[in-house]
């Protein structure tokens, strides 16, 4: 039986189930909704509140989660039972936060498991899905007491630098916290959408180059979009998920303390003075961004900053975002005057310094009109409202930010979704088995983009059994590479002939760093060289390889119809080969293969036509 709700902050009725649009921050979240009436995206607040909610989780003695901005007045009195910047423990494992833990106050465990890292709080643990889960759900109950109606079904954003493990943990945390997450989608894409460049009709032949500039608290992202007939395409994204705000703020700290002339030793085991540093901090950055100076005094230290000095401590921070824009144009291919336009995003771009060198790079005026808090919320919300069938004229592209592939015969890497592969798509090959009577083929599939797999990242592996007895080399294995619009991989296996197939989705692997993303791609390039002559060595061995096993049995086979001579030719040939195999000579495989190939043509072909010949012979016409 169908519902139909009432809407009753406005007494419109609604025929859709409503869709809410959730930016999941690392320092604050929003939730926004397309509005029923004006049909413009509007971010959620209470009366007098402000739409956004830290995204800070305290538990109080008994164990029961606060969230938000009551949450935040924690941060100094009980920094152990205060989490904030959770988003940046999602999807990541003990190793990848162990450098960083001067950063947070909480306590955080390793609990000997690949799996993600948990935070303790007395004798609780809890996950950081646990953590936005509760985030979440303290959004979902604010929209709900907002809007008055239940909510349920949610597009949640995350930076273009989430993994697969990072987009399935939110994921997670939305279901979790009650939510139907329909769509996961890029910041930037929502940024851009929120802008709504491509949306109107008339503009939709004229394509546009974006570029999104998004500084936030904890992270820093640069995607360049294409934007042409209602199409969204994120052309390439880099960035730094360890730079943002908070850095700022650090910066500020040490500079006090250095004016003090205190060391950081000496206090950083008085957690609640750092966080009131912190906070102080965070003060007198967003002061400054309207003032020439933020003076104040706590415990006898002197809080004195100049917007003159402020700017030249986080210049380093800033010239490294350029350094990222810099990356993102060159992978996108484009010179700066390609760009139409520059959309700023994240609380950081507040700052007059980062406005006046971003657009000193992009040699063009930046695009601040909306909100840099609530942009990616309201974008979210226009995604939300496309998915309700509202919109249809629009589509979004997303991209890998790695490359995907399978392990073939030497393990090198087979790359089957070149990475900044649009998103969905789908990408297939076939494969066949290099042993006689092969009934199992081991699918392992890869990340990352080394030529060999051994320097990538294992997302999963399987075995596709019961592959029917056939000589190496005739079964034809397609393996297909599905991915989906919220960029989690389904791979399939099948042998053409028989039919048997398997298939596996990609588990998330809770464990890679953000920062690896960054150092895998750093090291393909610096490693260029090696790996393309490695990937040829390879090649060469595994062609020479496989040529001796042929012959052999070709050798066996027919061995009434070989020569003494050509059998003594080929066998020294084969062995020639051999040694240069183990001997690992590129250069000499190549040339050994070619002539034991040229030794064993000539033969090959006679046996061949004398069997056509015996055949046609006994065939009457
Ligand atoms: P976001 O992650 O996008 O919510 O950005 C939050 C970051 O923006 C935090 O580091 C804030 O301190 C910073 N921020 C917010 N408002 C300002 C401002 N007026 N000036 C400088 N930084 C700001």
């Amino acid at each position: 039986m169908a519902k139909i709700g009432i809407n009753l902050s406005t007494g419109s009725l609604q025929k859709e189930e409503i869709i809410v649009g959730i930016d999941l921050g690392t320092t604050n979240s929003l939730v926004a909704i397309m509005h029923p009436d004006s049909k413009q995206p509007v971010v959620l607040r209470e009366f007098d509140s402000s739409s956004m909610v830290p995204s800070v989780v305290y538990f109080d003695e008994y164990d029961n989660p606060i969230v938000g901005e009551a949450a935040k007045l924690f941060l100094e009195s009980s920094p152990e039972r205060t989490i904030f910047s959770a988003k940046r423990l999602m999807g990541k494992n003990y190793v990848d936060v162990k450098n960083n833990h001067s950063f947070f106050s909480y306590r955080i465990i390793d609990d000997n498991t690949d799996s993600m890292v948990k935070v303790q709080v007395g004798d609780k643990f809890y996950s950081p899905v646990d953590l936005s889960s509760l985030i979440l759900k303290e959004l979902k109950s604010r929209a709900e007491h907002i809007l008055k109606t239940p909510v349920n079904k949610a597009v949640i954003t995350v930076p273009a630098y989430f993994n697969d493990a990072q987009r399935q943990a939110t994921r997670d945390a939305g279901k979790l916290a009650g939510l139907d997450v329909l769509r996961i989608i890029n910041e930037p894409t929502a940024a851009s959408l929120a802008y709504g460049v491509g949306l109107e009709r008339d503009n939709d032949s004229q394509e546009k180059i974006i570029a999104v500039y998004d500084l936030g608290g904890g992270t820093f992202d640069i995607s360049i979009l294409r934007i042409a007939d209602g199409i969204f395409e994120v052309l390439s994204t880099n960035g730094d998920t360890h730079l943002g705000g908070d850095d700022f703020d650090q910066a500020i700290i040490e500079y006090w303390l250095m004016n003090n002339g205190i060391e950081r030793d000496e206090i950083i085991k008085d957690k609640s003075l750092m966080q009131t540093l912190r906070l102080k901090a965070e003060q007198a950055k967003k002061t400054m961004s309207n003032s020439a100076q933020f003076d104040e005094n706590i415990n006898q230290l002197s809080l004195l900053i100049t917007t003159e000095k402020f700017e030249s401590i986080i210049a380093p921070y800033i010239n490294k975002t350029i350094e990222c824009c810099k990356n993102v144009m060159k992978d996108a291919g484009l010179s700066q005057s390609q760009i139409d336009t520059v959309v700023m995003v994240g609380g950081s771009t507040r700052v007059p310094l980062v406005k006046k060198c971003v657009s000193a790079y992009f040699q063009s005026e930046i695009n601040d009109s909306v909100n840099p808090d609530e942009v990616v919320a309201l974008g979210a919300a226009i995604q939300a409202d496309i998915l309700s069938g509202n919109n249809k004229e629009t589509l979004l592209l997303d991209i890998t930010p790695l490359s995907l592939g399978i392990e073939t015969a030497g393990g090198l890497m087979d790359v089957l979704m070149p990475r900044n592969s649009k998103i969905p798509s789908k990408a297939s090959r076939q494969y066949t088995t290099q042993v006689d009577g092969q009934s199992g083929m081991r699918i392992s599939v890869f990340q990352g983009e080394r030529d060999l797999v051994k320097d990538n990242r294992k997302l999963a592996e399987f075995n596709l059994t019961g592959i029917p007895g056939m000589p190496a080399g005739l079964p034809k294995v397609e393996v297909s590479f599905l991915i989906n619009a919220d960029g989690i991989l389904t791979v399939n296996a099948k042998e053409i002939r028989s039919g048997i197939h398997q298939s596996i989705e990609v588990k998330p692997q809770y464990g890679l760093s953000d920062s690896q993303v960054e150092k895998m791609l750093l090291e393909s390039i610096e490693n260029a060289k090696e790996d393309i002559a490695l990937r040829a060595l390879t090649e060469a061995k595994t062609e020479g390889e496989q040529l001796l096993k042929t012959t052999e049995k070709f050798m066996i086979n027919n061995k009434n119809s070989i020569t003494a001579d050509e059998l003594m030719q080929t066998a020294n040939a084969m062995q020639a080969l051999q040694l240069a195999i183990t001997m690992n000579d590129k250069n000499l495989i190549q040339q050994k293969t070619e002539e034991l190939n040229d030794i064993s043509r000539p033969y090959a072909e006679r046996i061949m036509n004398e069997a056509i010949g015996k055949a046609m012979s006994g065939t009457k016409i």
